[in-house]
């Protein structure tokens, strides 16, 4: 399994990232991806992947929550910091209207902008998208026929949106936790769009899948996520972990 989404690098983790690490290479987690969100994750992310060599990889982007006055200066810095760091995906970026409706223009505007780097440096995207499916087709149709490719972490649209999506680029679909919610819509979805272009990522400390909802999440837990997969297509679960372990190394490691 390979976790496409994950903040281990955060202060939730600092007394015991070591112990949540050999967890997960217990379960069986190969990689794990780190997603980016500002300037200051970014220095974490590398203490991380230093620590943790050929096991976590790097991200880098600015997350649209982080999306402010000074967001050009931001992308700057980000930018400046891409090759150096042999990041694996531009991301997290995106559109999130949940929370802020504010710097609208400035999300999409720094969402263009990094998919423009995505293009330059021939790298995956790490889309976050919440209550902005209709701003997201409008920015990624732009794009149609550049040679797109990335993941829709934490897929909470339609399976029309899927399809659409799908249409963009070389598009997959980062399924988490929130798939074992009672209330979850998702699989419903899920079984009209297939297994063949899904991901599967925690977005640890947050999303965790039952039995361990409302408890810090961490990569090991991914295997819920791949469990719940299983019931919902009626299938073996090593053929949900085959699919989704594939589709993550070909689009961030090119190991496939
Ligand atoms: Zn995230």
């Amino acid at each position: 399994m390979i976790d496409t989404h994950s903040h281990i690098y955060g202060e939730e983790f600092d007394a015991d990232r070591d112990q949540v690490i050999a967890r997960a290479k217990q379960t069986g987690v190969e990689s794990i991806i780190l997603a980016n969100c500002d300037r200051e994750s970014l220095a974490r992310i590398i203490d991380s992947c230093e620590k943790y060599p050929d096991y976590c990889y790097p991200t880098v982007g600015l997350h649209p929550g982080s999306v402010d006055n000074n967001y050009k200066e931001e992308l700057a810095y980000l930018k400046s910091r891409l090759s150096e760091v042999k990041a694996v995906a531009v991301g997290e970026i995106g559109l999130d209207l949940y929370w802020d409706k504010t710097y609208i223009n400035e999300q999409i505007d720094a969402f263009e902008q990094q998919i423009e780097w995505s293009i330059e440096h021939n790298l995956p995207l790490i889309i976050h998208v919440r209550d902005a499916f209709a701003e997201l087709h409008a920015s990624l149709s732009k794009y149609k026929g550049r040679g797109l490719r990335g993941v829709i972490h934490s897929f909470s649209g339609t399976a029309e949106d899927a399809e659409k999506i799908f249409t963009y680029g070389n598009f997959f679909l980062g399924i988490n936790g929130t798939i074992t919610y009672k209330k979850s819509h998702l699989p419903a979805e899920l079984k009209l769009i297939g297994a063949d272009r899904l991901v599967i990522e925690t977005d640890s400390p947050y999303l965790t899948p039952v039995p361990f909802r409302g408890k810090r999440n961490e990569s090991a837990y991914v295997k819920y996520t791949a469990k719940k997969l299983s019931e919902i297509f009626e299938t073996d679960i090593d053929k949900i972990l085959k699919i989704t372990t594939d589709n993550a190394k070909n689009l961030f490691l090119g190991m496939i």
